[in-house]
């Protein structure tokens, strides 16, 4: 009897371990200033603990949030930290043409520790602004890579100026039409698609099919986030990390699992 009990016991255990939820790599976080008074750096990697994310792609606006959590020091967590072109909220529409924001950015990355720049948001035609340019360059030439929260017009324009930059393009767009996603991810084999408030990869509550056959023929090329970009979305970080969990339920585990966590990981050659 007791032995009978022992291996109910052992069967219970390794349930629990086969339904493991998936780790994460939120590839779209900001720690930025409003959340501070919300979240102490400690109680961010406390969440991260707890909801199974175990890498992040970390930005804030200032970039000082994004140092306070590399501090840390938590060595079962990856982070990448990215240079956040912006010191204060407005910066986002103008930046591109921000003397200030120009120096601003050379002081941060003389840190040396920044393994791409953004989320920037940039939009059409503004793609062209000189410094967008630059930092495009400057992007390729340091193999650094970019997270461009633009429509697929300025997408194209970034690429223009350093063909081949490796990019991350924030929401996949978020409302850009399937068809024209697919064609950018056939034309640019150097783009990653990040699937925050890409509400539609959800289709009668599972993955969309069309999505799905997406993810399959790309299975290294999307990664997920939570886009903390107001305090309000910190709140909501375990239902966002369940929302994913869900959604790949509907791919092979092997698919799940890149899209999940390793592609995040492997883009930036973590060990
Ligand atoms: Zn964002």
């Amino acid at each position: 009897m007791k032995r009978l009990v022992l291996l109910f016991a052992a069967a219970c255990a390794f349930g629990a371990q086969a339904q493991e939820p998936l780790p994460l790599f939120d590839a779209h976080m900001h720690y930025n200033v409003e959340a501070r008074s919300y979240l102490s750096p400690e109680q961010v990697v406390a969440l991260w603990r707890k909801t199974g994310i175990r890498g992040v792609l970390a930005t804030s606006r200032p970039n000082d949030g994004t140092l306070d959590l590399i501090a840390q020091k938590a060595k079962d967590i990856v982070i990448v930290p990215f240079l956040r072109p912006y010191r204060v909220q407005p910066d986002r529409y103008d930046w591109f043409n921000s003397p200030g924001v120009a120096e601003y950015v050379e002081k941060e990355l003389a840190r040396g520790i920044y393994r791409g720049i953004g989320e920037f948001h940039i939009f059409g035609a503004d793609a062209d602004a000189p410094y967008m340019a630059k930092i495009a360059r400057l992007a390729k030439e340091r193999g650094m890579w970019l997270h461009a929260h633009s429509d697929e017009d300025a997408v194209e324009r970034i690429l223009r100026h350093a063909p081949g930059v490796k990019l991350i393009w924030a929401h996949t767009g978020m409302s850009t039409p399937m068809d024209k996603v697919e064609q950018m991810f056939a034309q640019y084999p150097n783009i990653v698609g990040e699937l925050s408030y890409r509400m539609d990869i959800e289709q009668d509550g599972a993955l969309n099919p069309r999505w799905k056959a997406l993810m399959m023929k790309y299975p290294d090329r999307f990664v997920v986030g939570t886009d903390t970009w107001i305090t309000p979305r910190w709140g909501q970080v375990e239902e966002l990390a369940s929302f994913y969990r869900r959604m790949l339920a509907g791919l092979p585990r092997e698919v799940a699992e890149k899209i999940a966590f390793r592609n995040g990981v492997a883009m930036f050659a973590v060990p």
